[in-house]
């Protein structure tokens, strides 16, 4: 065999599986069917009369353990925000507003105590001190095999494990918080990417996802956007000596009787193992096997340029308002109400939507005359909006989107939105919108699921085999990329449970 590894994919998976490989002494090739490596983790000059690389698709880093960094040796780093969230509130024709800060304090308490009386904050605490217990028993086995259900709830040992893992987690919300805003602001981080009522298990898992990161949960910046993790472990997987082929397409996957060829773009590479970094749904294809069923995506992503941010009618300085999370129309009844009409397969009349500005964390994306001028970045991230909605007239209900949730942003503005975009040299407002199908057309994720497949919960039942969540019905076939169980996101765990599980097999 020429290669002992064959990676189908050069997404961050992809390339950190890659690493490990040739760190311990295989020979590996990459190979990619775009032109260039990263897959939805890259930063893109996407208006081009400006020079601004924006985190064209994901845009935010928790999941990766900091284990893979030291492993590594990447240079790379992300940066912290003292704001946690912004929600623009309209309480008895006032605007207000609910602020978060990351290590809440005297503002943070004060401001749930005007939006929703004294018990609301108390509420708060006691849910996420009861997180914090999953995700510091779950975050440090995210990097070795899997443990089983038993295992975790005793590492958990709190009634939050029945809230969180066993129950749906509209339950314990519904029980938890009265004020119809909160509850929806902890709802979110069960629903990005995840096309799920409250009531279904599927948030719960996108939930404990988003809340395990490193045992914290904290959403970190990437300086230099999601384009510098990518760069830096090109530069460490070519430095190893891997094999990078972009422009190959995989179109074949054949069991040999010692081992795999893989075809791409009229070259044939034989390999002792296989890892498909790739979606499982794209290598059942491939190989002609039954793809796994899974939801389709269910956001849509605006990247915006602007001139200036915009003011705020609550009075809050943008510059806090947006520096964490902004929230606008995620009530908990919003929430509801949006799934149950994009189900019936209407556009919902509220999209709930979050955004974020990356450029009052890390200027570095922006060119020193942009940052002079006061450029910033936002990008919009609108749930509930699932791929079946697009696939009549993509173009017209893109359009309806955008509308709804310009109109909606701008109810809370003083500025309205249109006026603070950059403008381009042709005239035209420097703001794109992805859908869930041009996800899968520009980056391969299946009807647009930015995890490739469903989030599976951190754990494998009692009764089953030790695993590394990467096994697939073939020996030597491992799946290396977010359609692994503890896949989904930038986390590199994927990558390397993968690249653990061949060095397994050799011994
Ligand atoms: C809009 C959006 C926003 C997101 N925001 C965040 C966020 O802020 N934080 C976060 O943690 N996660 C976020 N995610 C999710 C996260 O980006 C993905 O889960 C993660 O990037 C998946 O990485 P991967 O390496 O496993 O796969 P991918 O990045 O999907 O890479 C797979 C690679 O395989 C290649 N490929 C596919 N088929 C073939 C083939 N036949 N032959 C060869 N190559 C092939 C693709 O071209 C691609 O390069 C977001 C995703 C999207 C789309």
């Amino acid at each position: 065999m020429k290669y002992d590894v064959v990676i189908i994919g050069a997404g961050h998976n992809g390339l950190i599986a890659s690493c490990y490989l040739a760190k311990a002494g295989l020979k590996v090739a990459v190979l990619e069917s775009t032109d260039s490596v990263g897959g939805a983790s890259v930063s893109q000059r996407v208006f081009p009369d400006f020079d601004a690389r924006l985190s064209r698709y994901s845009y935010l880093v928790s999941l990766m353990p900091d284990q893979i960094f030291k492993d590594l040796e990447l240079s790379f780093t992300t940066l912290g925000r003292t704001i946690s969230s912004y929600t623009p509130e309209l309480v008895d024709g006032k605007d207000v507003g609910l602020l978060v800060h990351r290590q809440p304090g005297a503002e943070t308490i004060s401001s749930f105590n005007a939006l929703a009386g004294e018990s609301a904050f108390p509420a708060w605490q006691s849910f996420y001190d009861s997180v914090q217990k999953i995700a510091t028993a779950v975050a440090p086995t995210m990097l070795q095999q899997l443990p089983t259900r038993s295992e975790l709830k005793a590492l958990v040992n709190d009634p939050i494990w029945d809230e969180i893992v066993e129950l749906p987690m509209g339950q314990s919300l519904e029980k938890r918080f009265a004020n119809d805003l909160i509850r929806g602001v902890v709802l979110t981080d069960g629903l990005i990417g995840t096309f799920s009522d409250a009531h279904d298990i599927a948030a719960n898992r996108c939930f404990i996802y988003h809340l395990i990161g490193n045992g914290t949960g904290e959403w970190r910046v990437p300086r230099g956007g999601m384009g510098g993790l990518v760069s830096e472990l090109l530069e460490k997987a070519t430095g190893l000596g891997v094999e990078i082929l972009t422009n190959h397409e995989v179109t074949g996957v054949t069991q040999l009787s010692s081992g795999w060829q893989t075809s791409a773009a009229g070259t044939t590479l034989e390999s002792r193992f296989v890892l498909a970094a790739c979606a499982p749904q794209v290598l059942a294809k491939i190989m002609g096997t039954t793809p796994p069923a899974s939801l389709d995506g269910s956001q849509v992503k605006i990247n915006m340029l602007l001139k200036k941010l915009p003011r705020l009618k609550s009075g809050i300085d943008p510059a806090i308002a947006f520096a964490g999370t902004f929230h606008f129309d995620e009530r908990y009844s919003d929430l509801q109400l949006a799934f149950k009409q994009s189900a019936a397969g209407v556009v919902p009349d509220r999209i709930p939507a979050e955004m974020y500005c990356h450029t009052l964390t890390d200027n570095t994306i922006l060119s020193d005359e942009l940052n002079a001028q006061g450029y910033h970045t936002l990008t919009l991230f609108g749930i509930h909006t699932p791929a079946a909605l697009f696939d009549k007239n993509e173009a017209a209900v893109k359009q309806e989107i955008v509308q709804k949730l310009f109109a909606q942003l701008n109810r809370y503005l003083i500025d309205p939105i249109e006026e603070c975009f950059a403008v381009a040299k042709d005239g035209s407002l420097c703001f794109e919108i992805k859908s869930p199908l041009e996800l899968e057309k520009e980056i391969g994720l299946p009807r647009g699921n930015i995890f490739h497949k469903d989030l599976s919960m951190p754990f494998r039942e009692d009764d089953q085999a030790p695993s590394w969540g990467v096994e697939t019905e073939f020996p030597g076939l491992f799946i290396a990329g977010a359609g692994a169980i503890r896949g989904g996101g930038v986390s590199g765990i994927p990558g390397h449970n993968a690249a653990r599980a061949v060095l397994d097999a050799l011994g």
